[in-house]
């Protein structure tokens, strides 16, 4: 996950409509109450809205979001030392330790992703990561020997995990973690849970532009969301949403910028250097996690390896912005058009 940046990034997804206090809708509770609560959570800005039969529910829901956002944090962040990541991360090739369920679920939920998609989603990416923030401060290219072996330590399948027992175990030499294309998914999906949990009956969950929309709004009418134009300020598109998540991925806010060019800081695994096609990616999908994971994925994949593969997936949908201002260029999976709203 990253630091705490000294400005924050810009939401690429924008909740557009005011929460009306109404009778209808979301779980037709009487005169429910709504909440809403901005924080700047995981390197990045959160914004959390709850619904719940009264004021002090919502208001709890809220805190049991932010909550479960700090506990994924001092979990998986790799910026503090003493989270489980940086734990596994310290440890020696072959060295194991027992992670928490939470830990384990997101370490599993990327293995299955990356065996999904071909190795084009793969948490050891880290020592490939690091390289090109190193070349960015040095605005230097890496040389192809430091490439290479690089790309010689990263591989998702040398990181061993023992469902029964949740052990995990290094299986190479410089192995490094880094659950930056993950967690951010996870922690809106456990923050989903425990506001549910907490009495909320409807939620939007944003964390940094990825977002949870649980339910409806108070009104009764889905969650009205804007998606950020890549190349321009105000939005290229709006989605009407119910109980499902979106994310998009993307270089316009993070890149490493050496010799004047922009590099993108998704890297593809298996070249070991940063992607250059897509620019924004915005993938609709049933949960936090699945909608993280895929941005990420199709913004490693062509456009074309995307859209074939997005068939496979039910419940995915994908819409890609490449191109620049002049000519944005666009594509979306069929299924896409159906939560777009005027
Ligand atoms: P964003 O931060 O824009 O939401 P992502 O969800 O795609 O973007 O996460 C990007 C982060 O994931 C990178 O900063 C890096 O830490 C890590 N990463 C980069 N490339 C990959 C990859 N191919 N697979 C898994 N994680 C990646
Ligand atoms: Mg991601």
């Amino acid at each position: 996950m990253p630091a705490m940046h000294a400005s924050l990034p810009h939401s690429t997804l924008t909740f557009l409509a005011c929460i009306v206090l109404s009778t209808a809708g979301c779980g037709k509770q009487p005169q429910p109450a709504t909440a809403r609560q901005a924080r700047e959570v995981m390197g990045t800005l959160a914004e959390v809205t709850a619904v719940a039969a009264d004021q002090t529910t919502a208001r709890a829901a809220v805190e049991a979001a932010y909550a479960a956002f700090e506990q994924v944090n001092s979990l998986m962040s790799d910026y503090r030392d003493d989270t489980e990541i940086s734990r596994l991360n310290a440890l020696p090739a072959g060295e194991s330790f027992v992670v928490s369920p939470e830990t384990f679920f997101v370490l599993q939920r990327s293995a299955e992703v990356s065996q999904a998609s071909g190795g084009a989603f793969d948490v050891t990416c880290r020592p490939l990561v690091s390289l090109w923030k190193q070349a960015g401060k040095d605005n230097r290219l890496p040389d192809q020997a430091a490439l290479s072996n690089t790309v010689a330590v990263v591989g998702w399948d040398n990181l061993k995990l023992d469902p029964q027992s949740r052990r995990v175990t290094k299986g190479v030499a410089g192995m490094q973690i880094d659950v930056g294309a993950i967690a951010k998914g996870y922690a809106l999906d456990l923050a989903a849970e425990r506001m549910k949990a907490a009495g909320a009956t409807c939620a939007l969950i944003d964390v940094g532009g990825d977002l949870v929309a649980v339910g409806t709004q108070a009104n009764g009418g889905p969650w009205r969301i804007g998606v950020q134009h890549p190349f321009q300020s105000g939005l290229i598109i709006k989605l009407a949403l119910t109980d499902c998540a979106v994310a998009t991925s993307g270089n316009q806010q993070r890149f490493n910028l050496i010799e004047g060019r922009r590099y993108s800081h998704i890297v593809d695994p298996r070249t070991g250097r940063p992607v250059q096609q897509a620019p924004s990616v915005t993938v609709i999908a049933p949960d936090g996690i699945t909608a993280d994971t895929w941005a990420t994925v199709f913004s490693v994949l062509s456009v074309q390896e995307g859209l074939a593969k997005a068939k496979e997936l039910p419940g995915i949908e994908v819409l890609w912005i490449w191109g620049d201002a002049d000519q944005p260029q666009s594509a979306k999976t069929p299924g896409f058009d159906h939560y777009i709203t005027p």
